[in-house]
């Protein structure tokens, strides 16, 4: 799996196709396109050795139509600025899709975290902080980053504490980066939210009759078979969701190859395995694949693309035999093979949408890190009151003794994580259904009402502005 030199242009079709539905004036679709500014910063670092490497590292943000501007940072070899641009792209129209108040952004650093020690990481994850810093390209207000592929909570802590000991304003420093540990200001539930959104996602997409018995499927995630690469963040999250709403995994697939098993792989297990063993092959009862690649043509309902970009092709998309091609990873699906798979009668839940529950619980961090208050703990209390209320009434009319305990479990109010989740599910149940109105009005398929949906909310944003007419 290597970058794609031409990711950007892509991304660049997909747009073109969607904007085509719309009736905006030219130059404000070419505004809405173009990415606004790339940083390119080349720093040295001083190896734990000795040695001295220079460090190439981006950050792109394509739309201040909403400030601030947000995305991960990238931490990989493959990182390039056409593919950090294409994924500011991608940003850009990921928030509008699910309302969240952003424009799009995306950080990458050239390196492979493998080879580095823990020390050497944070020297550069602090110097890239500096730089962005001295540039203008970090701050609550003006452009936040998160973790991508490559990079987590551990990363953000470096950049936080980077970015507050350079700012004069303190009181909103820890709303500069989100994804960042608990104890350094993260939210609950970040960690699994875009797995989680994820499941989220296609639970809404299978729950509809009509695209199901055009696919010959029943509704409903249980018994969907599923094959998934990339068990990381995003992929090991997304498989524990669809495990426990129902589905078979019966492929994972990884770096140094796959595991099949058409009777299903309980995704703990191979977590287990592949941390006693260094590799998911090998697994008891299962079958290995000798590359990622082959997993992606196993048999299946539902393959989940969830490590890096441009794993479908024109190439191998005729061989895909999945149904539902649910796009977890950016962009791993290309401009021909998804024409091939439409072609085909794959239904493709696209990137755009499906992966947005990182940024969407991103949003709610960054709301806690401004407002200094953990979400919930001013109604937990209020909400457990009022609900044993409701409940000793009921009780005490029926003649019924609650016990302590299932009163507890009955009545208890909703904390941090709780509602986080019940948000990042409501984003994506009512964005998926925004999406498939348009796709049944429009007579298009997902992805480019998708792009449609977020063209046209970036062009409302403008007209705010009274930038363009
Ligand atoms: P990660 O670094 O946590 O995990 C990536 C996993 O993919 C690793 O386990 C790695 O070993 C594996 N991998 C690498 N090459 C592979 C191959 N050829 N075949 C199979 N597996 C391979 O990264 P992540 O955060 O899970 O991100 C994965 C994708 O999801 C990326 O495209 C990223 O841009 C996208 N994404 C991530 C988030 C987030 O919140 N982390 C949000 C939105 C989108």
């Amino acid at each position: 799996m290597s970058s794609h030199p031409n990711f950007l242009t892509q991304v660049q079709r997909m747009f073109a196709k969607a904007a085509d539905f719309t009736d905006h004036p030219k130059g404000l679709l070419r505004q809405i396109n173009i990415c606004n500014s790339v940083y390119k910063i080349e720093f040295p670092l001083v190896c734990d050795d000795g040695s001295i490497k220079v460090i190439k590292a981006w950050r792109a943000e394509h739309s201040h139509h909403k400030l601030p501007t947000k995305g991960g940072i990238r931490f990989a070899m493959s990182v390039n600025e056409d593919e950090v641009a294409a994924l500011a792209t991608l940003m850009t129209y990921k928030c509008a899709i699910v309302n969240v108040p952003f424009g799009g952004a995306k950080g990458g650093i050239q390196i492979n975290p493998k080879d580095f020690s823990e020390a050497e990481l944070e020297r550069i994850t602090r110097r890239y902080t500096y730089e962005l810093f001295s540039k203008n390209f970090i701050g609550p207000g003006v452009d936040v980053p998160a973790p991508d592929y490559g990079s987590g909570a551990r990363e953000m802590a470096w950049i936080v504490d980077t970015y507050r000991s350079l700012t004069d304003d303190p009181l909103t420093a820890q709303a500069c980066v989100t994804g960042k540990p608990i104890a350094q200001g993260g939210v609950r539930g970040r960690t699994e939210a875009t797995g989680r959104g994820v499941y989220y996602g296609i639970r809404e997409c299978v729950s509809f009759a009509d695209e199901m018995d055009r696919r010959g499927m029943t509704t409903g995630i249980e018994g969907k078979t599923t094959v998934i690469q990339g068990l990381g963040n995003v992929g090991y999250h997304a498989a524990k969701y669809m495990q426990e709403g129902g589905a078979i995994l019966v492929g994972l697939a990884e770096h140094d190859g796959a595991i099949y098993n058409p009777e299903g792989l309980d995704i703990e297990a191979v977590v287990a395995h592949r941390k006693a063993s260094g590799s998911i092959l090998d697994f008891p009862g299962a079958t290995n694949v000798e590359t990622s690649a082959e997993a992606l043509e196993l048999p299946c309902d539902i393959l989940i693309p969830a490590a890096l970009e441009g794993v479908i092709t024109a190439e191998n998309a005729p061989r895909i035999k999945a149904k539902i091609v649910a796009e977890a990873a950016n962009g791993p699906v290309t401009a021909d093979a998804d024409a091939i798979l439409l072609k085909r009668g794959v239904l493709i839940i696209p990137d755009v949408f499906l992966n947005a529950g990182g940024v969407t619980v991103s949003y709610f961090e960054w709301l806690k890190n401004l407002s200094h208050v953990r979400f919930g703990r001013m109604s937990k209390r209020f909400e457990q009151a009022s609900n044993e209320r409701i409940v000793r009434a009921l009780a005490n009319s029926m003649n019924i003794d609650i016990p302590a305990e299932e009163m507890l479990a009955l009545t208890a109010g909703a904390d941090e994580v709780d509602l986080v989740n019940s948000g990042l599910e409501e984003t994506m149940a009512t964005s998926y259904q925004e999406i498939r109105e348009i796709a049944l009005n429009k007579g298009t398929d997902l992805r480019t009402a998708a792009f449609v949906n977020a063209i046209n909310k970036v062009a409302v944003a403008y007209a705010e502005m009274g930038i363009f007419p």
